[in-house]
């Protein structure tokens, strides 16, 4: 059985980027209903005693779907701290980003394109292989970097529920904000573990 986690920040701590609103419905709906429906379906499945992260790549159908956005939404709800005007990361991670992508701009670059070009609902990832090598993926509306055996690190969720309330159709200006948020020491820890 999974509990539905608790945000580590007021639920006004990331506006303007994210609503107390956008939250409520986000955490409070939507992830609260994934892993509701994960917990009905798990009991006889033979995945029930699986880390998460192992039902992910082995489940299939709604069970995919359901510990799928339980992951993806544990990982995108923690990976943010309280809005600040600057906010680039440092460490490691920081590192590694100017490494394989040239710089911090170009890979917020490359990663906000690819959140934006992405067709319907679905997940853009950074994620790293076993050597820290760095890769941008788009993914689908269950998807995650683990199925690839590669290690989740930063994740824009560009569902539409993830920004109608504050953005509308706005997905690019959406995403844009969120880099006032990502909590760096959060993203650098994760990398650490891979
Ligand atoms: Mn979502």
């Amino acid at each position: 059985m999974f509990n539905l986690i608790d945000l580590p920040y007021a639920p006004e701590a990331l506006s303007p980027a994210i609503s107390a609103e956008t939250l409520s419905f986000h955490h409070g709906k939507h992830l609260a209903t994934y892993v509701k429906n994960l917990n009905a379906a798990l009991p006889g499945s033979g995945l029930e005693d699986l880390p998460l992260e192992e039902i992910v790549c082995k489940a299939q159908g709604g069970m995919l779907n359901n510990a799928g956005q339980t992951l993806n939404h544990n990982l995108y709800f923690t990976q943010f701290k309280a809005w600040s005007a600057e906010n680039a990361p440092s460490g490691p991670i920081a590192e590694a980003i100017s490494r394989d992508f040239g710089s911090f701009d170009a890979f917020k670059a490359e990663f906000a394109a690819k959140g934006a070009s992405l067709f319907g609902s679905g997940w853009v990832w950074l994620s790293a292989d076993t050597q820290g090598r760095l890769a941008i993926t788009q993914e689908g509306p269950a998807g995650n970097p683990v199925q690839k055996g590669l290690k989740p690190l930063l994740t824009f969720d560009v569902w539409e529920h993830a920004y109608y309330i504050d953005y509308r159709n706005s997905r690019p200006d959406h995403l844009a904000a969120l880099w006032n948020i990502i909590d760096w020491a959060e993203i650098n820890r994760r990398y650490a573990e891979r």
